[in-house]
């Protein structure tokens, strides 16, 4: 991390302003041995100078350059901005110039690697500027700028300053059970305190399947046999002509895949092919797709033909999704019913018909309240936002458990006391107080260059 480090931070491509940054200790001599105007070296920090670019005595750029010295910059090294004309050509020749001198070309994400390495910010706001820089609706937006915020950390240093309380009573105990003043921690006492702080992690981890959805969407399947109208339904909700609407068995091959937002949330949709016993290789090679997705989605909707008779493939598709988070659309309720629907007492079934496109909105109110996507509004979007969190969460989640049941069982307390504080530590990796280099390195080339 001594060397210093520079990177085109806006998009590529042509525009008014292209922003280069640089960071490290030799940042402001470097940029200014390139720079005609006033002395960068001499001028106060956080200040912003009009002048040139050159190469020798060719003139690159005009340009505007903000110098900003540590501690108080985004990576608390010496940072300096050169804000100069948009285009391609002009910004790669700035850059280019600056890596011939001793500046080297950041990596993916390295600035925001050296803001958390440097303890500007932790771990999860840096997951957090990704976030941002990456979401797709304006739910998602709030989520990651509560966490650029550092909520979402607190929460986590909440649960984690209660967990040490019970470490330090334990020592005390363990150190000078001698001593009358201090509070024995019996396992009587410990247990509720331990309980409580178990619960507030199961309240956490449930919460954060809300952020999972508001960030990711939902993985949605529509599944059934050919022609029932699945392409049809998918087509109406996106409401473009994504899916090929035909009435050839088996026309949807593979998987057609689309996205819409119910109240600000993604629903991701994938048709899948039509599910049918078939010899034809390609479409087997769908069939077989569909059948694996349905293990993968969030949701899964289930079309019948209101028109026919329930078939094998139909029972089969109904057996399959039996256990999961379904809704069975019966469509083509414009066409007299041949359908039995005694089978599908216990189910949650939509009639639809995409003539009409009766019943189309039931559906989406449906899934809306399948997923309680209305109350998330209400919410105060401090969620944990990924799967490595989640699942550090449950890792902290089950050591407290195994410290409960220890607890119950009369285990010695400072064997107890090793299952709470591995609890605090999967925390601490949350926030990225511990950490490991490998996780770093490969959490940060997931950012952009230049950020
Ligand atoms: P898929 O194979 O399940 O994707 O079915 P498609 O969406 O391709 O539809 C098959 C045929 O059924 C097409 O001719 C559609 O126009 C027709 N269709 C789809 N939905 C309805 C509906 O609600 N009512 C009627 N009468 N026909 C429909």
């Amino acid at each position: 991390m001594d060397d210093t480090i520079a990177a085109i931070s806006t998009a590529l491509g042509v525009g008014a302003i292209s922003i280069i940054r640089v960071s490290g200790k030799d940042a402001i001599a470097t940029v200014n041995q390139l720079f005609s105007g006033k002395n960068l070296e001499k001028v106060p920090s956080h200040t912003i100078h009009y002048g040139y670019i050159k190469d020798q005595d060719e003139v690159i750029d005009e340009v505007l350059v903000t110098v900003m010295k540590s501690p108080k910059t985004f990576t608390t090294e010496d940072v300096v901005e050169i804000n100069c004309h948009g285009g391609i050509t002009t910004t790669n020749k700035i850059l280019e110039l600056l890596l011939s001198k001793n500046i080297r070309l950041a990596e993916p994400g390295e600035f925001t690697k050296r803001a958390f390495l440097n303890g500007r910010i932790d771990l999860m706001s840096a997951e957090s500027i990704m976030d941002l820089i990456q979401v797709k609706t304006d739910k998602a937006r709030k989520m990651a700028v509560q966490g650029i915020q550092g909520k979402q950390s607190k929460m986590i240093q909440n649960v984690r300053q209660k967990i040490l309380e019970l470490l330090a009573n334990i020592e005390v105990n363990i150190d000078y059970p001698e001593y009358e003043d201090i509070e024995v921690m019996t396992n009587e006492k410990l247990l509720p305190e331990l309980e409580e702080v178990q619960n507030e992690l199961t309240e956490i981890i449930s919460q954060s399947q809300n952020g999972q959805i508001l960030k990711e969407g939902i993985k949605t399947i529509i599944i059934g046999k050919p022609n029932v109208g699945k392409s049809s339904i998918l087509n109406r909700l996106l409401d473009e002509e994504k899916a090929i609407v035909t009435d050839i068995e088996g026309t949807t091959r593979d998987t057609v895949e689309g996205s819409i937002q119910l109240n600000g949330i993604l629903l991701n949709m994938i048709d899948t092919a039509g599910i049918r016993k078939t010899d034809d290789v390609v479409e087997q090679l769908g069939v077989n797709k569909s059948l694996s997705l349905i293990d993968q989605a969030d949701l899964i909707v289930v079309v019948l033909a209101n028109n026919e008779p329930l078939s094998q493939e139909d029972l089969e598709i109904l057996e399959k999704t039996k256990d999961k988070n379904t809704i069975v659309v019966i469509n083509k309720n414009d066409l007299p019913s041949k359908l039995d629907k005694t089978i599908l007492k216990d189910r949650v079934v939509i009639e639809t018909n995409t003539v009409t496109l009766n019943g189309i909105d039931s559906l989406q109110k449906k899934i809306l309240e399948l997923f309680h996507l209305n109350q998330l509004e209400q919410q105060d979007y401090t969620y944990l936002s990924n799967a490595r969190q989640i699942a550090l969460a449950k890792e902290a989640k089950n050591s407290l458990n195994d410290a409960r049941c220890g607890l119950l069982e009369q285990v010695p307390i400072d064997m107890v006391e090793i299952d709470i504080k591995k609890s605090w530590d999967k925390l601490g990796e949350i926030i990225g107080e511990t950490y490991t280099e490998e996780l770093i390195d490969q959490l940060f080339k997931q950012f952009c260059l230049g950020k």
